[in-house]
C-alpha cells in the first residue's frame, strides 16, 4: 500500500511540474507576441517619418538639377548622400528587428514549393547583381544531377541574397557559388576571398547585433546571418562557416532533399 502511495504521490508531482512547465511556456509565447506585437508598432512608427525623409531628399536632389553646379556647394550633394545611406541603413535596422521578433514569436511560416534549384539560385544571383554596378560576377558551379527540391522560396532568396551580398560587401573580387547535389541533401556554398572573419570572432558570428573587428567600416546591421540561420533551421537545413581573417569566407547552406516530417518548432530562444 505504502508503494502505492508512493507510486500515486510522484504521478500528483509529475503533473504539477509538467503543469507549471506548461503555465511558463505559455507565458513566455504570450510574452513573445506582446513584444512582437510592440516591435511591430513601433517599427512603422519609425518607417512613416523615414520615408518622408527620404522623399524630400529625392525632391532637394531633382531642384539641384536644375541649379548650376557653380552656384552649389559640393558638399551639398555629400551630405544628402549621406542622409541617404543613414537612411536606408535604419530602414535595414527596422526591417530585420521586425523579422527578428515574428521568429521569435513563432510566426514565421514555412511555404514548400517545388523549385528548380538552379534557375531559383541564378535568380537570386540577377537580383544580387542587379544592385551593383562594379561589374563583378558570380561564378557559378554546378556538381551532381540537378533535380526539383521543395523549399520556400521567400525564406531560401533571403538567405542567399544575405549570404551574396556578404560575400560582395567584404571583398573586392568575385564571389562563386557552388550547388552540390548529393545523395541525400543539396549544399549551397557561397565563397569569397575577401577581409575574412578573426579565429577568436568565429563563434560568435550568429549572435544578434554581432559585428567582428575588422567590418566596422562596412554598413550592416548585425542581423543578417541571425535570421538566416533561423530561416535554414525553419527549412530543416544546416549553416555553416569556414573563415580566415584576410583569406576569405565559405558559407555552407545545407537542405535536405525531402521536405521534413516535422517543421522544427518552438526553441528560437534556446539556440540564439
Ligand atoms: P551585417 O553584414 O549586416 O553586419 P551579418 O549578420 O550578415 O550582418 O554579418 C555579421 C558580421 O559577420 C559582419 O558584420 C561581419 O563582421 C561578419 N561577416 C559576415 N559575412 C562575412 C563575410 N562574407 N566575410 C567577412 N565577414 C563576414
Amino acid at each position: 500500500q505504502d508503494q502505492l502511495i508512493q507510486q500515486s504521490l510522484q504521478a500528483t508531482q509529475q503533473n504539477e511540474t509538467q503543469r507549471i512547465l506548461q503555465q511558463s511556456l505559455n507565458r513566455e509565447k504570450e510574452l513573445n507576441q506582446l513584444k512582437s506585437q510592440f516591435v511591430s508598432t513601433v517599427s512603422h512608427e519609425f518607417r512613416t517619418p523615414l520615408t518622408g525623409i527620404s522623399t524630400s531628399v529625392e525632391l532637394i536632389q531633382h531642384y539641384l538639377r536644375h541649379v548650376p553646379d557653380n552656384l552649389v556647394p559640393p558638399a551639398i550633394g555629400r551630405h544628402l548622400q549621406a542622409i541617404i545611406r543613414k537612411v536606408q541603413s535604419l530602414d535595414e535596422l527596422i526591417g530585420d528587428t521586425l523579422t527578428i521578433s515574428k521568429l521569435e514569436a513563432g510566426k514565421v511560416e514555412v511555404h514548400w514549393e517545388d523549385t528548380d534549384l538552379v534557375a531559383f539560385c541564378e535568380a537570386m544571383m540577377e537580383v544580387t547583381l542587379g544592385e551593383r554596378a562594379d561589374g563583378r560576377r558570380v561564378d557559378l558551379n554546378v556538381e551532381g544531377t540537378p533535380v526539383r527540391i521543395k523549399v520556400d522560396k521567400k525564406l531560401l532568396g533571403h538567405i542567399l541574397l544575405n549570404l551574396l551580398g556578404n560575400a560582395f560587401k567584404f571583398s573586392t573580387r568575385n564571389p562563386s557559388l557552388r550547388i552540390s547535389f548529393e545523395e541525400h541533401q543539396v549544399a549551397l556554398l557561397v565563397r569569397d576571398e575577401g577581409i575574412g572573419i578573426p579565429a577568436d570572432q568565429l563563434d560568435q558570428l550568429f549572435g544578434k547585433f554581432f559585428r567582428a573587428r575588422n567590418a566596422t567600416a562596412y554598413q550592416g546591421t548585425g542581423l543578417g546571418l541571425v535570421i538566416c540561420q533561423d530561416y535554414t533551421y525553419l527549412m530543416g537545413g544546416r549553416l555553416e562557416v569556414v573563415s580566415e581573417e584576410g583569406m576569405g569566407s565559405s558559407f555552407t547552406l545545407t537542405l535536405p532533399k525531402s521536405v521534413p516530417d516535422q517543421e522544427p518548432k518552438g526553441d528560437w530562444q534556446a539556440r540564439n
